[in-house]
Formats: C-alpha cells, sequence, structure tokens
C-alpha cells in the first residue's frame, strides 16, 4: 500500500483533478489518496463560519453558494454535469447530498460562541467531503475504480476541536475496517484505490472535527501508519523541499534528502513543505515520505526519511508570519521561569495559542505566538491572573537553520529586529514585518 496525498492548489481546477487521475491511475498495487479541499474552498468556508456565528444567516447561505458555484465549474470541466439546467441541480447526488446537508445547517441551526470550534469543524470539513466525492465520483466515471471512505468513519479524534489529535488505536480498527473487502461477499473484494478526505476525523461521539490547518498532511501520515504503507508521496506544486520559499528568497535550492528531525524543526519555524504533526507517525515506523512535483510525474522530487547519505549543507531559511511579540511580567515581581511558567503555559494551552519562541529573564518572558482570534481573551485572561501584557502586533519570525557568518551579518544586523536568539546552529529573529536583509 501507498499514500498519496493532493492538496487545495493541485485540485484547484477540472485540469488538476485530470492530472490526479494521470498520476493515479496506474498504481493498481493499493493506494490510499488523500485530497484536500479544492483551491480556497477552506478559506471561503471560514467567511461563511464568521457568518453564521455572528447570525448572518443570508450571507453565511450566499458565501456558501460561491462555493457551490466554484465546484460547478469543476464538476463542468470534468462532464459530471450537462451544465443546461443549472450546473448546480445537476451535480452528482453524492455531492448534492452534502450540499443539501451543509444548507440545512446554515439555515436551520442556531449557534452559541462558545461552540465556536465545533461549528467551525462541522461546516469547514465539507470542503474536504465534496472535493472527495467529486474526484471519486470522475475516477470511477473514467475508469479508475476506486471507494470513497468517509474519514468521519475511519479516524477517531479527541474533542479538541478545530485542532484535534487521532487516537492511533480506535483509529486503527476503523481504517482498517473500511478497506476490507466484504468477507461474507466474496464478490465484493477490496478495492485497490481507496480516495478519503484529508484534515477531518469524528469524535467517539460521531461529531465531527478537524485536525488543523493544512492538516491533510497529517492524514496522510496516519493513515500510513495504520495501514503500514510502503511509503507516502505529498504531491505539491515544487519541485520538492527548498532550502527556503523562492517567493520570499531569491537564491533557494533544492534538498535531494532530509531527516525527519530535519524535517520537524523545518515545519516547526513555519516552512510551508509540511504540516508539523505529520513526521511523527512515519518516523515511528520508518515509512519514507516524498515531496513530489504535481506537474512531473516522473520526477522523483526529495524525500525525508530515518537516514540519509548525506547531512543538508546550505543554510534553510524559514519565515513565519503573523506573529505576535507578547511580554509578560508578574507584577509582583515573583520571578518568570521558577513560579510562573506552569502557570503562564495552562493559559495559552487554555486558549489554543500556539507558542513559538520564548525567551527568559528574571522578570520578563517574551514569547512569538501565532496571532489568532482570541488574543484579547488571552491577554485578558493573563492580566486577571497577575501579569502584566504588552503585545506587539504585525511581527514575522525568521528561522536560519545552519547560518554562516555572513548569514548572521546579513539578517540580524538590520533595524526592525525585535528579538534575537541563538544556538550554534539555529538564528532566531522576530522583526517587524517585511524588514529585509542588509545587502
Ligand atoms: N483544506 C484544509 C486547509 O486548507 C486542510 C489542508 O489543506 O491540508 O487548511
Ligand atoms: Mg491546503
Amino acid at each position: 500500500m501507498k499514500v498519496y496525498k493532493f492538496g487545495g492548489a493541485s485540485v484547484r481546477s477540472a485540469e488538476g483533478v485530470k492530472n490526479l487521475k494521470y498520476i493515479v491511475e496506474d498504481e493498481r498495487n493499493g493506494l490510499f489518496i488523500i485530497v484536500s479541499a479544492m483551491g480556497k474552498t477552506t478559506n471561503a468556508l471560514e467567511v461563511v463560519v464568521d457568518h453564521f456565528m455572528a447570525g448572518r444567516r443570508q450571507e453565511a447561505l450566499k458565501e456558501w453558494a460561491t462555493v457551490e458555484a466554484y465546484h460547478a465549474t469543476i464538476l463542468e470541466g470534468l462532464g459530471l454535469s450537462a451544465g443546461e439546467k443549472s450546473p448546480v441541480q445537476l451535480a452528482p447526488s453524492c455531492v448534492q447530498k452534502l450540499y443539501d446537508d451543509i444548507r440545512a445547517i446554515l439555515t436551520n441551526e442556531t449557534p452559541t460562541e462558545s461552540e465556536f470550534e465545533k461549528w467551525y469543524d462541522a461546516i469547514v470539513s465539507y470542503g474536504e467531503l465534496v472535493s472527495t466525492s467529486i474526484i471519486s465520483e470522475y475516477l470511477n466515471a473514467a475508469g479508475v475504480p476506486n471507494r470513497w471512505v468517509d474519514m468521519r468513519r475511519a479516524l477517531v479524534t479527541d474533542e479538541k476541536f478545530k485542532y484535534a489529535n487521532v487516537d492511533m488505536d480506535a483509529s486503527t480498527v476503523k481504517l482498517r475496517e473500511a478497506v476490507a473487502g466484504d468477507s461474507k461477499n466474496p464478490n465484493d473484494p477490496a478495492p485497490q484505490i481507496f480516495i478519503g478526505q484529508g484534515f477531518i476525523g469524528a469524535t467517539p461521539k460521531g461529531e465531527t472535527t478537524t485536525l488543523g490547518r493544512e492538516g491533510s498532511d497529517y492524514s496522510a501520515a496516519v493513515v500510513a501508519s495504520i495501514l503500514d504503507a510502503d511509503s507516502v508521496a505529498i504531491w505539491k506544486d515544487v519541485i520538492g523541499v527548498l532550502n527556503a520559499d523562492p517567493k520570499i528568497f531569491p537564491e533557494s535550492t533544492f534538498i535531494p534528502e532530509l531527516t525527519y528531525l530535519d524535517a520537524i524543526e523545518l515545519a516547526f519555524s513555519g516552512a510551508q513543505i509540511i504540516h508539523p504533526k505529520t513526521i511523527k507517525p512515519l518516523q515511528n515506523k520508518n515509512i519514507p515520505l516524498y515531496v513530489r512535483p504535481f506537474g512531473d510525474k516522473m520526477a522523483s522530487g526529495s524525500v525525508i526519511r530515518g537516514e540519509i547519505a548525506a547531512p543538508i549543507e546550505v543554510p534553510i531559511l524559514i519565515l513565519k508570519r503573523g506573529q505576535v511579540l507578547m511580554q509578560i511580567r508578574p507584577r509582583d515581581y515573583s520571578f518568570v521561569l521558577e513560579e510562573k511558567l506552569g502557570e503562564i503555559f495552562k493559559i495559552f494551552e487554555t486558549y489554543n495559542v500556539k507558542v513559538n519562541l520564548v525567551q527568559t529573564s528574571a522578570v520578563n518572558m517574551s514569547l512569538s505566538i501565532d496571532k489568532t482570534r482570541r488574543l484579547d481573551e488571552l491577554t485578558r485572561a493573563l492580566e486577571g491572573h497577575g501579569f502584566f501584557v504588552t503585545r506587539d502586533e504585525d511581527m514575522e519570525l525568521l528561522t536560519i537553520r545552519g547560518y554562516t557568518e555572513l548569514y548572521l551579518e546579513r539578517y540580524s544586523r538590520v533595524p526592525g529586529i525585535y528579538l534575537a536568539q541563538r544556538t550554534r546552529k539555529i538564528l532566531r529573529l522576530m522583526r517587524k514585518a517585511g524588514t529585509p536583509a542588509a545587502i
């Protein structure tokens, strides 16, 4: 068994879906395909959620209608809708059923703010449900028989809505059931190709959960681990892993091989190659992870695995945007480190805020955190616990792994740096968004 994962950018158009077919059509020895929502659908669904939570039903339904219209053009491009009447009405019945379900939620349910995360998951998961339904339908029609797997019945998670964690033991039972043939009916053996949604699962009670933005990679890794796959490939619109995002840093180079540890550090620092949670399930079973170019089926891309022939030699640059620099100081001058550390981190956990960097002095703690919707609430909670809090927003965190003197010079000796942290191997700079390097 192999696992392939296709992200939203790859399947954003009918051409993309056709290319997916071209990539998978010869794989007849067991393939599990994980797919994200098409294009920017998840972002659009987040807007739907915002309207819905604020009680703006009409706006929510209107935004949802744009999502349907977008999928209608893809369905049309795939020859799955006749296009004479409203294409939306002519969506395949499995897709139509999903449309009916979400419209019913948006029309009939009245959410409360305290259940924001739960509603978020209930709504945003439709991106993946719709995309996989369309692709499964298309592949079946195009002579690539496959089974659509509802990952809400295959991956069991905890109840941490919006950031759920997979329960591996419970999911092992369910997912293996989902890929098994019908043992009572020998004429119904297990198919060779499965297609399931990335990013989603369900609690033991069956309530839909999501695994955190960009979580489809994690889904692919979990599936690979449970099914003891030989390998995972993430198909992306890059040639493989690069040492820097070429859109931000002009001189980027290709890295053919990385260790799991390299990959974890890169992902944690904000490299957009893979979701940070992806590596652990693979490392546990020593399953290699390929990052392959969607546009070139024959190229092998980069591989991430336990052992590599030669260590990476170029510095790696990672920029994490949308950061807030938060400084926390206890009002009573008690030392941050010994007495308050646990308390502070507990509060961060309560508000689901991701901490990316920590630096402490005698009475002061500085953190780089992701900018989230609960920032004000978090600040108030900290103040309620007796801390002074200051915030600098509009920040970014630059990590340079394997930096050299030259890089140190270029990136840290410029105005706009608020905080620097350095080990022998890694340089991390918190800076005002858009701070350039010295030339
Ligand atoms: N569709 C989800 C997102 O955009 C999950 C993913 O793409 O991995 O975050
Ligand atoms: Mg995506």
